[in-house]
């Protein structure tokens, strides 16, 4: 089994404990790598060489340019590694080897280009408007580097959230400590190595491994860290927030959601159908904006249902590792546990199931859970309330749109969304109208590098992704210069002098 070792100011280290922690495959139940457990003191000499690195200008002082040089070679050093992270991946997360060798992994690499190339041209000098009272000065914004930058990420999209950490970061002359879920660790760790031969300066990028309770709270706690960028559930970001609030760090939050799909009467029945089951199984479940309240008009009612249950029997469980397999387990045994307790719950609350609610037949190992449908869903079953982060599907029946934009927008999270019709200004109208920081018509999942990605209510604070997300990463400096240097003009410097 292989044994990783976590990277802190340049070096790969164990933890001072000696203690190592086993991945586990959620496929096959068996270990597949140890990783170190990092412990308070671990963290802490990470959160120091960042402070160090930072504090020296090794990449603060860099130009823009000269950090996207270093940046570009991390990337080439990912794409020469392309295939065996993508296998990785599927091995630790549970996810389809079509998926991340098709999607997590070079679109992962391809965001981290993106968001390189935007940084590098995004401009450091804003002007301001001329001041010419009571003299004329001139005033300037200059876009500075926050300092040291932590990045808490989940485990559904490991590979991904580490991009979306470390990329916005680092172009922008932060330094980085990143902690990857404790479940999913091995892909982040691959990315130092990557780093570490592209030549990113010592302690410019620290990844430590260890539990949120233990590494993530010295990471929110510390007074040498300038900001905590966390995507995790809403419970946890209530957390961070709160145990940022005593140092005043800088937070940006990317938490849960119950997103809305919203059918219109006249939607294209073949592409609203795929898109809706698209939007929730995708990943399993397993996605922050998955669309897992599905809402369809009185008048085509049956039609979609019956489309949709003829549908979702195409929907291939299996091993991950096999191409034709079109979904993975759930990650882990606990999860499996929480979707399961969610099916009861839906049942109990006298929700129809209509197909799914179990483990696959044939499948005795492995965290697999079948495509789960529910009809005759009322918006305030817990099925329709809270995140279940796994393959289930609420479908709530709607008579007037109005009333189903009501339902859709009355959650306390605000992440996605989508409208299916063929009247585009319509559904415009619509997305406008639902309270969530994404919403695509005739579609569903596709995350743009360049466009702000965040939610509105309980689903998160700020931006990431595109330039809303690099700004994140910086601080605003006005700097204010006074173009006479005549001290007899200086009549407000007699508030304090009366000679
Ligand atoms: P989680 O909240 O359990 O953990 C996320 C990260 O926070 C992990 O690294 C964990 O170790 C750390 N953490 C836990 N407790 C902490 C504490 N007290 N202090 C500091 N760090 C702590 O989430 P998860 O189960 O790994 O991921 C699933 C959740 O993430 C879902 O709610 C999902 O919606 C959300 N998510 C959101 C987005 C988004 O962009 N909005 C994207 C992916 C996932």
């Amino acid at each position: 089994m292989d044994r990783y070792q976590m990277f802190i100011g340049g070096t790969f280290c164990d933890a001072e404990s000696g203690e190592f922690r086993p991945t586990i495959n959620p496929a096959t139940e068996e270990p597949i790598a140890e990783v170190p457990v990092a412990t308070r003191g671990d963290a802490r000499r990470a959160i120091e060489a960042a402070r160090r690195a930072f504090d020296s200008g090794v990449w603060s002082g860099l130009s823009p340019k000269e950090r996207a040089a270093v940046l570009y070679r991390v990337i080439e050093n990912l794409k020469e590694r392309e295939a065996d992270l993508a296998r990785l991946e599927a091995m630790d997360a549970g996810a389809t080897i079509r998926k991340t060798s098709m999607m997590d992994i070079p679109v992962g690499i391809e965001h981290f280009r993106l968001l390189v190339e935007l940084g590098e041209r995004l401009p450091t000098y804003e002007p301001l408007p001329w001041v010419d009272f009571p003299y004329v000065s001139w005033n300037f914004v200059n876009r500075e580097p926050i300092g040291v930058c932590a990045g808490i990420i989940p485990w559904n999209f490991p590979f991904m959230m580490t991009v979306w950490k470390v990329a916005p970061a680092l172009i922008m002359g932060n330094t980085v400590v990143l902690k990857p879920a404790s479940d999913t660790p091995l892909t982040a760790l691959e990315f130092a190595k990557c780093a570490a031969d592209a030549g990113v300066p010592d302690g410019v990028l620290n990844v430590v491994t260890g539990s949120g309770s233990v590494v993530g709270a010295e990471l929110c706690t510390s007074p040498l860290v300038d900001k905590v960028a966390l995507t995790g559930s809403t419970e946890t970001g209530r957390t961070v927030m709160k145990l940022a609030a005593d140092t005043v760090k800088k937070v940006t939050l990317e938490l849960g959601g119950k997103s809305p799909t919203l059918v219109l009467e006249d939607a294209d029945l073949a592409l609203a159908v795929d898109g809706a089951l698209f939007g929730t199984f995708f990943h399993a479940g397993q996605v922050c904006e998955s669309g897992t309240r599905c809402f369809v008009p009185a008048s085509i009612y049956d039609e979609f249902m019956a489309r949709m249950l003829e549908r979702v029997k195409k929907i291939k469980v299996g091993d991950p590792l096999d191409f034709e397999t079109t979904m993975g387990p759930v990650v882990s045994r606990s999860q499996f546990q929480r979707v399961m307790g969610y099916v009861e719950a839906g049942r109990q609350e006298g929700a129809r199931l209509l197909c799914g609610g179990r483990r696959p037949a044939g499948f005795e190992r492995g965290f697999f859970v079948e495509p789960t449908l529910f009809d005759g869903v009322r918006n305030d079953m817990r099925i329709a309330r809270e995140e279940i982060f796994g393959p289930v599907l609420s479908v709530i029946r709607y008579e007037d749109v109005d009333e189903a934009i009501a339902m859709a927008n009355d959650s306390i999270y605000g992440l996605g969304g989508a409208v299916f019709s063929r009247d585009i200004p319509r559904a415009i109208d619509l997305a406008k109208r639902l309270r969530t920081g994404t919403v695509w018509i005739n579609d569903y999942h596709l995350i743009n590098a360049l466009a702000p990605f965040g939610g509105y209510k309980q689903s998160g604070v700020g931006r990431e992704l595109g330039p809303h997300g690099l700004l994140e990463y910086t601080q605003v400096k006005h700097i204010h210069v006074d173009l006479t240097l005549d001290r007899a003009k200086r009549f407000w410097y007699d508030y304090i002098f009366n000679d």
